[in-house]
């Protein structure tokens, strides 16, 4: 049986996502205490409620405590049947996130699946559907990962309601990945994307955007796009030869468009103060799939809480694949499970 306390390090749903899919992967019954403990409204919400329904119909387990706001769970898992998932979050909660729960498992399995999540796919304190498409997916699939995921609408809180659509084949022959510079710079572009409000959002993102990075008007696009409620996201994309990097900021009810330009600008401009080819969100969601494919060598600017946690959860199941070195470097060690 595996204990983990769910506030360790970070404290958030992570460590509860993580667990779950090493859960299914290992076929090790988990038991989980004091879920999401650190944060403010702790246990069980809706996006991780559905990531344990997900993983548990994956792979029939014995789930107990797979209640909303529940802050404990017991999950016995048996192996993992590949298929066509449908998961409907029932609210604005990450689909991006209950993705990366279900992934790992999925391209474990002994043959080809199919998933559709419904919920939000542009959400603060997640990667958004785009960040998964042109950020992190291309270095999965540099390492022999064969997944695709297409956004067919987008889904912004309070309403939710967008959808993603992710194909997995069986993980076969994987490379490392080595990761340690970003190589020539190659490209740059915004986008500020607008869903059922006012243009001036866009118009006063896209001024105070462009005035804050000193990039020019071809640089900044505005785009409306489809959803079934209000929305509005700034997507800054940098790409090097070695790494594309995606620095978003949502904004939200309350939020003047002025702050969530800056926000986005500020990201940029902290990534691009130092040389590190790997974001600091990257660096948290490349761990699980290094240790599950061929390992590999990475370097970040620091290293940030999420990543100590989810490194933690992944050694406390796997044995001591990941670690953490000096000045940003993280050595990851294929699992020999
Ligand atoms: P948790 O807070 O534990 O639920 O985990 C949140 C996850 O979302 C972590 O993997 C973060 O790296 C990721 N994340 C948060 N904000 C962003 C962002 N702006 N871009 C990409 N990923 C993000």
């Amino acid at each position: 049986m595996m204990e983990i306390d769910g506030s360790q390090g970070e404290g958030g749903g992570q460590i509860l996502r993580t667990a779950l899919s090493l859960a299914a992967i290992t076929g090790q019954p988990l038991r989980l205490t004091r879920i999401r403990g650190r944060r403010p409204k702790p246990g069980l919400q809706r996006q991780h409620l559905a990531a344990v329904q997900a993983v548990a119909q994956i792979c029939a387990a014995e789930v107990d405590g797979d209640e909303l706001g529940s802050g404990a769970l017991y999950f016995r898992p048996q192996a993992a049947i590949s298929g066509d998932y449908s998961i409907d979050i029932g609210s604005a909660g990450s689909a991006t996130l209950v993705l990366q729960t279900l992934l790992p498992i999925l391209a474990r399995g002994g043959g080809p699946s199919t998933l559709h999540i419904r919920g939000g796919t542009h959400n603060p304190l997640a990667p958004s559907a785009d960040f998964i498409q042109r950020s992190w997916l291309p270095l999965l699939k540099r390492c022999g990962w064969q997944i695709d995921v297409t956004c067919q609408r987008r889904g912004f809180s309070p309403v939710g309601l967008g959808e993603l659509q992710a194909s997995i084949a069986p993980l076969q022959a994987c490379i490392p990945l080595e990761l340690v510079e970003r190589g020539k710079f190659l490209a740059r572009d915004a986008e500020v994307l607008l869903a059922n409000l006012p243009a001036h959002i866009a118009q006063r993102e896209a001024a105070t955007l462009k005035h804050a990075l000193h990039w020019s008007d071809h640089e900044i696009r505005q785009s409306s796009v489809d959803a079934s409620g209000p929305g509005n996201c700034i997507q800054a994309q940098l790409d090097f030869a070695q790494v594309t990097v995606l620095c978003s900021a949502i904004g939200s009810t309350g939020k003047r468009a002025e702050a969530v330009a800056n926000e986005c600008a500020r990201t940029v401009k902290r990534y691009l103060a130092s040389d590190a080819p790997v974001c600091e969100y990257l660096a948290d969601q490349l761990l699980l799939p290094l240790a599950l494919g061929a390992g590999g060598r990475i370097r970040c600017r620091s290293i940030s809480e999420h990543c100590r946690s989810n490194a933690a959860v992944i050694n406390q199941f796997l044995g001591p694949v990941v670690e953490l070195g000096e000045d940003g470097w993280i050595q990851v060690e294929a699992w020999r499970g």
